[in-house]
């Protein structure tokens, strides 16, 4: 049997998911992108798990094959998947990060301030391509630094044994429908937008 990957649900409900980020992304956005673009992801990994139970190991060459297909394309749709559940977990909340205390001093810590931390972010993020990401990450294998990276597409750029802490999905579908090329002003209300409380939650579960 192979391996199923699961299409996570997000902290409330498609309804409320158009209130509650409405300052974010336009309704539309909202659930294309979770039930459509985020939903595909899954189902590819889902696919390619499926390829990999039967695919000839033994047709490999650095040019083209199955397998190597299979292979190159799980890391697109796993790092896809991982950033777009994160992504909506930090969302949807009032963006005051006194309400997550201990990611709140970590930042500071290491940053300086909390608006030194989101220039860095920001620079990040506006930076990526057109489909790419800007992520606070916690350096847990190597240096136990928080670090701000800049992703291209959904892993080039990834740190490994990195945490990602927080997302912002950079792809052109992900604001593009409300906001156009304003990428920078999607940034700052994604950061506006933050739920401190689960994020200080995946800050304690993982590095601490
Ligand atoms: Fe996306």
């Amino acid at each position: 049997m192979a391996y199923e990957w699961k299409f996570n649900p997000r902290p409330y409900s498609d309804e409320d998911a158009k209130k509650l980020l409405a300052k974010v992304v336009d309704a539309e956005t909202t659930d294309w992108h979770y039930n459509t673009h985020h939903k595909g992801y899954v189902t590819a990994l889902n696919t390619i798990e499926k390829g990999l139970e039967t695919a000839d190991r033994g047709a490999a060459n650095g040019n083209y094959s199955v397998i190597g297909e299979l292979k190159r394309r799980t890391t697109w749709n796993h790092a896809g998947t991982v950033l777009h559940d994160i992504y909506w977990d930090v969302m949807g909340g009032d963006g005051d990060p006194s309400k997550g205390p201990q990611v709140k001093a970590a930042i500071e810590k290491e940053f300086g301030s909390l608006d030194a931390w989101k220039a860095d972010f920001k620079a990040a993020a506006v930076s990526a391509k057109l489909s790419g990401w800007g992520v606070l990450v916690y350096d847990m294998l190597y240096s136990k630094r928080l670090l701000n990276v800049l992703v291209d597409e959904h892993h080039y750029g990834a740190i490994w044994g990195g945490i990602p802490l927080i997302p912002v999905d950079v792809f052109e579908h992900a604001y593009y429908h409300k906001d156009g090329p304003k990428r920078a002003a999607y940034i700052d209300n994604f950061l506006g937008n933050l739920h401190w409380g689960r994020i200080d939650e995946r800050f304690k579960k993982f590095a601490k």
